[in-house]
């Protein structure tokens, strides 16, 4: 009987691939390992087995597969079935869930070598130069690998010439497949076993009593293995017995260590427990029952606390019961929310339980995190991590937190599967009946609407842990500061004061401006002219610590000007603000105190982010300024005033959430004020003082906002009440960009009617020379989500099939923010 595989590709691909297997293969493969095949002409690829059958395909001939990769699955049951949902709920490919939910490492990639022909026989007089310079390199080592010719040859198309010396018979081509994941080996010392018996142990101290140094390291050498039952790593014991690498190697010359190497585990840390113990209040007390009942009979919670509430502790204590179960809990946590201040906090309490996955970590270690969950399986381990986290291969979930659930940053925005984790994390927990708690001061309206629908269930924290009160907040009107020449800069007079005040204290100031950079824009006053990227639909913005107009979507610089380019008029000025012209200003007006800025710009690097919230930490800064990279779930002690800079500019962005957003934005900020000692002020400037959701924010009045924002989703058909998929096309050339939108729109009202917006352009509408156009397709609660998806496909294959538009590219949406 034949015997075929179906596998999933890492490709964006409509389908899963069957190849042939033999017999001994069919019995040793199980679905989820991996294996290596050949694709089109000449490509390798590893895919993931998802089934094996005896069906043969009908339209190909099924090739056989090229090489089994692992020896136990490395992908569970559980996750090729999230996979499947993943790509049928968010219109994508399997392949590409893969990509998104594997460490790059799995993947080998196949790369061609080059090699001498054996006995090739050539006259070197007739070779072209750059022919000879790769013969010449191959002469000297056995074989080159592409990139290696490219940078010998000094040029990037190499094919033509590696296909002439091919066509000569000189080179052969061969395909290596080779493992990206490398284990870090780490060196450990331990004694020969020759020693063992306490006699010679004693006569061979005896012998060294000449050396020392080499005595001293044998008996800290035991002094270690007494303190842990973890083997001695050299570095370990050079360290601790201050000894010379060379005391150590005459000890292994004279074979009396041994050497040997383990792949190091890089997350087994000696993490140590120095809490024991969480004591509620009553309030959290409360909460916390009110969770555990909801958990008796519905499966996710939304808990709305405010800042500083004590949420964070409720999550452990959730944790903490899962573990003493046996069972896993993944916490999910914004990208930037990551920080080691949470992780220290986890780490005290939970000791080596805890997993971190984080995107910032090398692909080695994402590897190690990944092998440590699966293979924990029967452990009990708290998974902490970012989005991608939901991807692991989790055996026993039993709990998912979801913190600070309204955060952007949970959906992801491309490559495909432009996935949103807190609405996979519902999914999953389905799965594994698990339980799901949901936290946020600022709840999104799609949780607080599915908790007041009674879909999930909802808990409360309306008061500070250890009753410090809520910030006070005030709201400054600068249109009228500006017309009684009360502003300094950007600064209102009130703002000022209260920095003042703050600072005399001793304590510190936080000022958000939701923009990078100096200043938005370069105007001129003559022509009105202001310098545009010539990539991009946007004008450039100054930067003044480089000098220089940047590009922020393509990243497009140039020198700062003097003139205007298009008249060349010296009367230039700069619109509006950023973060860094605010950290300009206020290093001349406080120039006695130490300025910091946290933005995109200001934290580059692994540990950038960090640095400056150590830094703050430790009071090596006074006053922060930053964009929203504030407002997430960070824990000052000495922060007791927060300013924001101009609210209106939140307020005005063209976007349907923008509302919504602008008041969890300020809110959060705000939160960031007072949290532990004495109760915090904040500050928002603002010429729109009487906006609604300013007034909310100043009230921290949640449910108005809620309530208002309803009724404008409701009267607008945007979510909770209409689902959306947004279809965005691209291409370079503008007529077919407008052309193929409006033959995509036209396809779609056949279908849907009233129901389809567009085709429109996005605010920007260039972005790297492609133009970019949108259809809008909205949802009603009942009408079906998997019949509309069909209908959507089927016009796609459509769409893909007529050749002028070939060149166009449809970037489908699903549940857009
Ligand atoms: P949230 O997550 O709601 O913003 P946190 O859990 O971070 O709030 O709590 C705010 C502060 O109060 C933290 O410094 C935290 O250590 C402290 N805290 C909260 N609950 C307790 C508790 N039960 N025992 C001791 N400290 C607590
Ligand atoms: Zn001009
Ligand atoms: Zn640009």
């Amino acid at each position: 009987m034949p015997n075929f595989v179906n596998i999933i590709l890492p490709l964006p691909l409509d389908k899963r691939f069957t190849y042939s297997i033999s017999e001994a293969e069919s019995v040793y493969l199980k679905p989820g390992m991996r294996i290596a095949v050949p694709f089109g002409k000449s490509k390798i690829y590893t895919g993931i087995v998802a089934e094996l059958h005896q069906i043969p395909p009908e339209v190909y001939e099924a090739k056989p597969i090229s090489q089994i990769l692992d020896e136990y699955p490395i992908v569970t049951q559980e996750q090729l079935n999230f996979w499947r949902w993943i790509s049928s709920y968010y219109l994508c490919t399997e392949g590409e869930v893969m990509r998104a939910a594997l460490p790059g490492a799995f993947m080998l990639e196949s790369e061609s070598i080059v090699q001498l022909k054996k006995d090739a026989e050539f006259d070197e007089s007739e070779l072209k130069d750059d022919e000879f310079l790769v013969i010449e390199a191959l002469q000297n080592q056995s074989s080159l690998k592409i990139k290696e010719v490219e940078s010998i040859l000094d040029k990037k198309r190499v094919l033509p010439v590696l296909n002439r010396l091919l066509s000569k018979e000189i080179i052969v081509l061969s395909q290596e497949i080779y493992e990206q994941y490398k284990p870090k080996r780490v060196r450990y010392i331990k004694l020969n076993p020759e020693f063992d018996s306490e006699k010679a142990l004693h006569s061979l101290l005896d012998k060294l009593s000449k050396a020392p140094k080499q005595r001293d390291i044998i008996l800290k050498f035991f002094t270690l293995k007494a303190q842990t039952a973890k083997p001695v790593s050299a570095k370990n014991l050079l360290k601790s017995t201050g000894a010379s690498s060379s005391t150590l190697k005459s000890l292994l010359r004279k074979e009396i260590f041994i050497e040997y190497h383990l792949n190091e585990d890089r997350l087994d840390f000696d993490a140590e427990i120095t809490r024991n113990h969480i004591e509620f209040n009553e309030f959290q007390l409360n909460a916390f029952q009110q969770i555990k009942n909801v958990f008796q009979e519905k499966s996710v919670c939304l808990l709305h606390g405010v800042t500083s509430s004590g949420k964070t502790e409720i999550y452990f204590k959730l944790i903490e019961e899962v573990l003493n179960q046996g069972k896993q809990a993944l916490y999910l946590l914004p990208e930037i929310a990551l920080t080691t201040q949470l992780i220290n906090r986890l780490q005290d309490y939970f000791g080596d339980k805890i997993l971190v996955y984080h995107s910032k970590y090398s692909m080695n270690e994402r590897v190690e995190v990944y092998q440590n969950v699966l293979k924990s399986s029967g452990e009990p381990k708290v998974v902490i991590g970012a989005r991608s986290a939901i991807f692991l291969p989790f055996k026993n979930l039993e709990l998912i937190v979801v913190d600070e659930e309204h955060e952007a940053s949970f959906k992801q925005y491309d490559p495909a599967p432009r996935y949103h984790a807190r609405d996979l994390a519902i999914v999953l927990s389905h799965q594994f009946k698990a339980k799901t708690i949901l936290g946020s001061a600022t709840p999104s309206l799609e949780s607080y609407f599915n908790a007041e629908h009674g879909k999930y269930g909802f808990a409360e924290l309306n008061r500070r842990y250890g009753n410090v009160l809520m910030p006070e907040i005030e709201i400054v009107d600068i249109k009228e500061k500006h017309r009684k020449k009360r502003m300094k800069d950007h600064f209102s007079d009130r703002l000022l004061k209260e920095i003042e005040n703050t600072l005399a204290e001793g304590e510190q100031v936080i000022l958000f401006q939701n923009r990078r950079g100096f200043s938005p824009i370069l105007e001129c006053n003559t022509c009105g002219h202001s310098p545009q990227c010539p990539n991009c639909d946007v004008s450039l913005t100054y930067h003044s610590h480089s000098n220089q107009l940047r590009c922020h979507y393509c990243g497009y610089n140039i020198a700062m000007q003097k003139r205007c380019m298009a008249c060349h008029s010296e009367d230039i000025s700069t619109k509006g603000f950023g973060t860094e012209q605010i950290e300009t200003e206020l290093r001349a007006l406080f120039p006695d105190h130490k300025i910091g800025r946290m933005d995109q710009d200001s934290t580059r690097g692994k540990y950038g982010y960090e640095k400056i919230i150590t830094a703050f930490e430790n009071l090596e800064i006074d006053i922060l300024v930053g964009t929203q990279m504030l407002t997430k779930g960070l824990d000052f002690r000495n922060v007791n005033l927060v300013g924001v800079m101009n609210a209106d500019n939140l307020l005005n962005f063209p976007d349907f959430r923008a509302h919504e957003r602008s008041f969890q934005l300020m809110l959060q900020v705000a939160g960031r004020a007072g949290r532990t000692k004495k109760r915090g002020k904040v500050l928002i400037q603002s010429y729109n003082p009487h906006h609604q959701i300013i007034q909310q924010v100043s009230t921290n009045d949640y449910v108005s906002m809620y309530k208002e924002q309803l009724e404008e989703r409701y009267t607008y058909k945007y979510p909770p009440y209409y689902r959306i998929i947004k279809l965005s096309l691209k291409s370079r050339d503008y007529n077919k960009t407008n052309e193929a939108a409006e033959w995509l729109a036209k396809a779609m009202r056949n279908s849907f009617k009233q129901n389809v917006l567009g085709p429109e352009f996005p605010p920007v509408a260039r972005i790297r020379n492609e133009y970019y156009k949108n259809v809008m397709l909205k949802i009603p609660q009942k009408q079906s989500l998997s019949k509309t998806k069909s209908i959507i496909d089927r016009i796609l294959i459509s769409f893909n099939s007529i050749a002028v538009f070939r060149s166009v590219r449809v970037i489908v949406n699903v549940d857009p923010i």
